[in-house]
């Protein structure tokens, strides 16, 4: 089943008309659609069958609660960067054992909160912070279980914004410098060596990259093993990339992906996390505005629509490509566009020289491929209010988080006479 489709010339979210929700909900809004995320789980899930694998998702790509705790109920743990993930993480009801700690710079109140809940993993960036991890455990009397990021020094072939395991990203600790960070875990108190990790970038479209790195993971647990290390997990990280554009898929499959970490499992012998994000969610939603002007420029027709930039910031800031559909097959002439936000700032353009059916005001459009890094990246630029969510299921659907009121967002703003001096 297509998880978005037309039906009688009407966009929907698996049996849900899109411009039902837009009538009951306003725009621009968010739609997910439950049977995609599934899908994408079940497909990750099938593919590992086997072999003893966490899938972990990486909750950064969209972390609204009653996305977590969807995914959390088929089973999957959560890998967090921040306290803040920890806290949804755990709200969200996933198991703390379940839980990798990534992130390059984890705070001694983050490490504190994840110590206090158990969780299963910290993936250490660098010497320091291994030493912080150390001191909060002892000092709570507890053990953490560390895993270092190796930054592997592989190109991830991907855009340089989403590029992490190069040599000169902030990533991870250089694969040379490995054996020394693992001898000073052993003799520290507190810390617990259970393996390797790393995360090599997002939106990877070719195998190659994978290949190259799991290749130095394997040399380097097995001489991390004679150095006398217990490793017994390897953690590979996410990046797996998804088609953006239907029309020419490129991206490697889960099941094409397993292959290669089933070969390197088999030869370590050992378990692993894989945190995929992006490849869960990102395909599973649509982000719908409507029309508001149509401006017929010297150059190109704009189409100016009420979602924007600072709702969803892919395009303007890793130029991607998303596919943008009419909501309705109005049988109307094609027609050329610019489509654009009304924020004031060119990047504030989601696709140039789009053909679509002729659209005027009041016209509801969807970008597609808006479910991974759409909603958790968006801000109040230009005092616009973040956009809400909405999840579908079957023929049903759930505003699963709202609009906020311009009150609220104005009301955080404090006036001087108010005299506050602490936050
Ligand atoms: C962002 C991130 C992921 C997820 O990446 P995707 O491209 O969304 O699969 C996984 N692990 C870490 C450490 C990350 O920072």
């Amino acid at each position: 089943m297509a998880v978005f489709s037309y039906v009688d010339g009407d966009y929907r979210a698996e049996q849900v008309r899109i411009r039902d929700i837009a009538a009951a909900c306003g725009t621009p809004f968010y739609c997910y659609s439950r049977a995609g995320i599934e899908a994408a789980y079940r497909r990750y899930e099938d593919a590992f069958r086997g072999f003893d694998v966490t899938i972990c998702y990486a909750v950064k790509a969209n972390s609204n609660q009653s996305v977590i705790k969807l995914l959390a109920a088929l089973g999957a743990g959560a890998d967090v960067v921040s306290g803040g993930e920890l806290r949804r993480a755990l709200a969200a009801g996933v198991p703390p054992e379940r839980i990798v700690f990534s992130g390059v710079a984890k705070t001694e109140d983050e490490i504190e909160l994840a110590l206090e809940h158990n969780i299963r993993q910290f993936n250490v960036e660098s010497a320091p912070e291994l030493e912080t991890i150390s001191r909060v455990a002892t000092r709570l009397g507890r053990t953490a279980s560390i895993a270092f990021r190796i930054n592997p020094d592989i190109d991830a072939g991907t855009h340089e914004k989403i590029s992490t395991g190069k040599s000169e990203n902030k990533f991870g600790i250089p694969w040379q410098s490995a054996r020394k960070a693992y001898a000073r875990a052993a003799e520290l108190p507190g810390v617990r060596v259970a393996g390797v990790d790393m995360h090599i970038g997002s939106q990877i479209l070719k195998l190659t990259p994978y290949e190259r790195a799991f290749e130095r993971v394997a040399t380097l647990v097995e001489t991390l093993r004679a150095d006398g290390h217990d490793i017994d997990t390897v953690d590979l990280g996410g990046g797996l990339g998804v088609d953006y554009d239907r029309n020419t898929p490129t991206a490697p499959s889960p099941e094409e992906y397993a292959v290669l970490v089933g070969q390197l499992l088999e030869q370590l012998g050992c378990r692993c996390i894989i945190e995929p994000g992006r490849s869960l969610v990102a395909n599973a939603g649509v982000l719908v505005g409507s029309v508001i002007y149509v401006k017929e420029g010297d150059q190109s027709t704009f189409l100016i629509i009420d979602a924007a930039m600072n709702d969803f910031l892919r395009p303007s800031m890793y130029s991607a490509h998303h596919g943008i559909a009419p909501v309705k097959l109005n049988g109307r002439a094609d027609r050329t566009y610019d489509i654009v936000g009304p924020v004031c700032e060119t990047g504030d353009t989601f696709a140039r020289q789009r053909t679509l059916p002729e659209q005027v005001p009041g016209d509801l459009v969807v970008i597609e491929g808006a479910g991974a890094y759409g909603s958790v990246m968006a801000s109040t630029y230009n005092t616009r209010l973040l956009v809400p969510e909405i999840l579908v299921d079957g023929d049903d659907y759930r505003v699963i988080r709202q609009r906020p009121d311009y009150d609220s967002l104005i009301g955080l703003d404090l006036d001087w006479a108010e005299g506050v001096r602490a936050c």
